[in-house]
């Protein structure tokens, strides 16, 4: 049989089903061989009868000496019983609604039963609707695989499938080359096939879940390597001239930077001034004073007769960079342009020519910026901050604009520096793990639904000493599935708490022009409470604001929760954060005592990661990083570095996975996760 084969060449599966295996992404042999277990159940031990403790789930070899087929009860339906005997004891076995199954069970034979045992009546042991089969059949013994299933798929008919697709393991092609599996004592492919479905003892099993949690993770680490210029590794870009400095830049800033600026700002001139391309991940935390970093970077760029771009993901986050930065640059005679959705055909027009002409030594602004026909006279450094937002695709697009330009991406989500080998997998990274001195501490506070207007009365205090307000919640409107408060309702009931303030509404589906206002008003300090959703969650800097309300926190993320706590403590002014928890759930206690017991975001993140696991950690869909069957990357962190070695070396020998020796691993990585990566491979 053809790996490749239908489904349906197995024994038992006919259109029909094979219509419901693909619901699971089963279509062919080998995805059917590559559906691992959830979970096993260890049923190499016979318990004797005499043994058995109702509540727990047992393997019983014993006779069958009485079988009754009768109608009991309410709805005289079928039952039938069975007394089944070991010598050590005797009990009963139930099967309700299942009289034609008498047939199965013949007095003198000896059975098999695996299931729950249970407190029958008369305190008679009992099992109910267990799983059985002759004492001689091997088909219930052993370390027995439990599958996620689908509406009409039984686990028995999966089992099934999966011992006759596992017979066909045995003749599966290696696609490791021999001293990777050496290297890392790795079992073959198909013995760690065989072994993930039915396991003979734990070792076995682990040595086959070793392989196979090795190679997800070496085949994503090996596609992310892969994506970055077509497979290229180190790749040849602009050596800047190492002669020109950025002291006159740094020297006219207002304050001095912190030792985790300048780091990074070393890093940076030194991928800038080599001449390979610079790919960078600089991390820091909320406030950690990356914008500055990225001047610096720019200033080098343009300076060295280059163009620079910084693109940010949201309109206010790219306007307030742009007026920021507009001012600083032009003391320097350098000139910055905006470019985003919003401005008008004429002015676009006319943006364009002078990026084209190299009037704009900078250009600031949205993804508009990655327009097709957005054209550079000489681009020689791309910045994307809040990397979260954008895509790997974006990155390559923007890279395109010019000839193999630097690039380096900010972001304030922390991940620990073990996932962002992975998630960052073509990317050098600089952390700034330390806050501008004189920050202050934000104070946190988890309270419950009933002391709401506790938080608000604290709220209209700060407003009275001159301060202003966010407060945060998870929806737009009311919504009849979801019971938690809107923006749109807290904000009349605002209004009403707060006549003779000055209360707004911002949300997504606002017009941008609208937002702007609104974001204008509340940084020029004309609004008291603004109420939002999480729009604001990115960047935005009011130094004025000084307390931050989230209602039905338990519905973000703890690294969101970070980022919106982030909006205050940005001034002189003591600054509050109060969670609004509208759960009783474990989880949400102990997220919200996360929140109140640290501030700083990477122990936030590798709880977040602990808590809600890799997947709703990364948010797929944002990152770009597929779902992985097998591997975990908080379980297998310790792995991590091995992989990316591998990884490293395949990519160093042999960038586009061309020869012969590695075409097997290619073609693998683009099975594993085809829709999932642009490959371009
Ligand atoms: P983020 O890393 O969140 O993007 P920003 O770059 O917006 O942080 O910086 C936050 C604030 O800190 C800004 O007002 C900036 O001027 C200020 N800042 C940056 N670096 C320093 C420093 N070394 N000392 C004092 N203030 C700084
Ligand atoms: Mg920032």
């Amino acid at each position: 049989m053809n790996f490749e084969s239908s489904v349906t060449e197995i024994k038992g599966i006919g259109q029909k089903k094979a219509e419901l295996l693909k619901k699971l992404d089963i279509e062919t042999v080998s995805d059917l061989i590559n559906y691992y277990p959830r979970s096993y159940q260890d049923r190499r031990f016979i318990t004797p009868i005499a043994n058995l403790v109702p509540g727990n789930t047992y393997l019983v070899r014993a006779y069958v000496i009485n079988i009754v087929n009768n109608k009991f009860g309410y709805g005289k339906k079928k039952t039938l019983k069975i007394t089944a005997d070991d010598g050590s004891g005797r009990m009963e076995i139930v099967f309700f609604n299942a009289g034609f199954m008498a047939n199965a069970f013949k007095a003198g034979e000896e059975y098999l039963f695996y299931g729950r045992a249970s407190s029958g009546y008369g305190n008679r042991l009992q099992m109910t609707h267990p799983e059985f089969s002759l004492a001689a059949s091997d088909a219930l013994r052993g370390i027995i695989p439990v599958y996620p299933l689908t509406d009409g798929i039984s686990q028995n008919e999966m089992r099934k499938w999966q011992r006759s697709a596992s017979k066909y393991a045995e003749n599966v092609k290696e696609f490791l080359p021999p001293e990777i599996i050496a290297r890392n004592n790795l079992c073959s492919y198909s013995y760690a096939l065989s072994n993930i479905h039915f396991p003979q003892d734990e070792q076995k099993f682990k040595e086959a879940r070793y392989r196979l949690v090795f190679d997800e993770m070496l085949c994503l680490q090996t596609g992310l390597f892969a994506i970055k210029n077509g497979g290229a590794g180190k790749n040849k870009g602009i050596a800047f001239d190492k002669k020109i400095k950025v002291d006159d830049y740094i020297n006219s800033l207002p304050y001095p930077l912190t030792r985790a600026q300048q780091n990074a700002v070393r890093e940076i001139m030194t991928d800038m001034e080599s001449e390979n391309a610079m790919s960078r991940l600089v991390q820091g935390d909320v406030g950690s004073g990356k914008t500055v970093v990225a001047e610096i970077a720019m200033y080098k760029a343009v300076k060295c007769g280059f163009q620079a771009v910084l693109m940010a993901p949201t309109e206010i986050l790219a306007r307030q960079h742009f007026e920021n930065i507009k001012k600083r640059f032009a003391h320097f005679g350098i000139n910055t342009g905006f470019l985003s959705g919003s401005v008008t055909k004429a002015q676009r027009t006319e943006t364009l020519k002078m990026i084209k002409s190299g009037e704009f030594d900078v250009i600031i602004g949205t993804h508009a910026i990655i327009q097709p026909d957005v054209h550079f006279k000489k681009l020689g450094l791309v910045i994307t901050d809040e990397q979260h937002r954008f895509g790997v695709n974006h990155r390559t697009l923007l890279g395109q604009k010019g000839k193999n330009p630097d690039q380096m991406v900010m972001t304030a989500t922390p991940i620990p520096r073990t996932l962002a080998v992975i998630l960052y997998g073509d990317l050098d990274i600089s952390v700034i793990d330390e806050l501008p001195p004189g920050r202050q501490a934000i104070t946190t506070k988890a309270i419950g639904k009933d002391k709401r207007i506790d938080a608000y009365r604290f709220v209209k205090g700060q407003i009275d000493k001159g301060r202003q307000a966010y407060v945060v919640a998870p929806l737009i409107e009311d919504s009849d599935a979801i019971n938690v408060r809107s923006a749109e309702s807290i904000y009349s009931e605002l209004l009403r708490l707060f006549r003779g303030y000055t209360v707004a509404l911002l949300h997504g589906n606002m017009k941008q022009k609208e937002k702007d206002d609104i974001m204008e008003r509340f940084a020029a300090g004309k609004i008291d409470i603004l109420v939002s959703t999480v729009v604001i969650e990115v960047g935005i800097n009011v130094q004025n604001a000084s307390v931050m309300v989230i209602e039905n926190s338990e519905r973000f993320g703890l690294a969101q929760l970070h980022q919106l706590r982030g909006r205050v403590g940005r001034g002189n002014y003591k600054s509050y954060c109060i969670l609004i928890n509208d759960s009783e759930t474990e989880v949400a206690a102990q997220r919200a005592e996360i929140m109140v017991s640290t501030a700083d975001g990477f122990v936030i993140a590798e709880k977040d990661l602990e808590i809600r696991g890799p997947g709703e950690f990364f948010g797929t869909r944002q990152h770009g990083v597929p779902d992985l069957k097998i591997a975990n990357l908080v379980k297998h962190i310790d792995m991590l570095e091995t992989v990316k070695e591998e990884a490293l070396a395949v990519i160093t020998e042999d960038p586009l996975l061309e020869s012969a020796k590695y075409a097997p691993l290619r073609e693998r990585i683009i099975k594993t996760f085809k829709s999932n990566l642009d490959l371009k491979m």
